[in-house]
């Protein structure tokens, strides 16, 4: 039977403007695991014994964080299930790639955010959660990058989409019955502030005009090719009303999870 594995990845030493990401993975358990909701998909898997939770990376050791997480998401991934992590900010998805390359010489990674995330350089950090994607396809470890959702386009930001090829669809130019048409195995990187923060207030950066849950959860359901790892970053526990977006976190990930186990052929098996 095809299992999905869970790590919280606690980090937010590279949030720009505000930390509390590092809380997010305590939050977003309770929520997932509560007796108050379904753990079946819309997909129509029940997920009660399919999460595997490998527990949060410890970064209290000296050394470097990048370092450590990629060797763990590594680690996680040998077991050969579909993969997701739960942040910390935006940065992680960088150290996380590096690991989830190694295994995927073909890779898209379909991006939902507010923003680009693609600042050459921000605040001296190339670590930046501004800037996870520039490092990303620096490195090559993605073959295309489609970023859905960003409202918060400059004129660097455009530069740094011609450099790279990235395909953008604006929150402007977004509608419902878009085709992604995909030809590789997917990486699903989920910023909640791509979401209009009427629905996911418990970010550190609200940009209203965003997309409505079911915008996303109908996007990612559009996806025909394996889903094989997924991120889901940037929960503020500190912004968050009454745990609203703890809770659209977990329901994001119950329908990723089942996603990842219909796109897997993992169909009742
Ligand atoms: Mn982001
Ligand atoms: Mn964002």
């Amino acid at each position: 039977m095809t299992k999905i594995s869970l790590l919280g990845i606690p980090h937010d030493d590279n949030s720009s403007f505000a930390k509390g990401a590092a809380q997010a993975p305590a939050k977003i358990r309770p929520e997932l695991f509560s007796d108050a909701y379904s753990m079946w998909s819309e997909t129509g898997f029940d997920l009660t014994d399919r999460l595997v939770d490998h527990g949060d990376i410890d970064f209290s050791a000296a050394g470097d964080p990048w370092e450590l997480i990629k060797r763990e998401v590594g680690r996680v991934l040998e077991c050969g299930d579909p993969l997701i992590c739960l942040g910390g900010d935006h940065a992680i998805s960088w150290p996380v790639l590096r690991a989830v390359r190694r295994r995927h010489p073909n890779l898209t990674i379909l991006h939902i955010d507010a923003h680009p995330d693609m600042y050459d350089a921000y605040q001296d950090n190339p670590r930046s959660h501004t800037s996870p994607f520039a490092r990303i396809m620096e490195e090559r470890l993605a073959d295309r990058l489609i970023q859905v959702g960003l409202r918060t386009i400059n004129d660097h930001h455009r530069d740094q989409f011609k450099r790279f090829g990235v395909e953008v669809i604006e929150a402007a130019r977004f509608s419902d019955d878009l085709k992604l048409d995909l030809k590789t195995p997917v990486y699903i990187s989920m910023d909640l502030d791509g979401l209009d923060p009427a629905f996911a207030p418990g970010v550190s950066h609200r940009e209203p005009g965003g997309l409505t849950t079911r915008q996303v959860i109908s996007l990612i359901q559009t996806v025909d090719k394996p889903i094989v790892a997924a991120d889901i970053v940037e929960l503020n526990p500190a912004r968050d009303i009454s745990n609203l977006t703890a809770g659209v976190a977990a329901k994001l990930l119950k329908e990723i999870a089942g996603m990842m186990l219909r796109t897997a052929g993992g169909g009742g098996e």
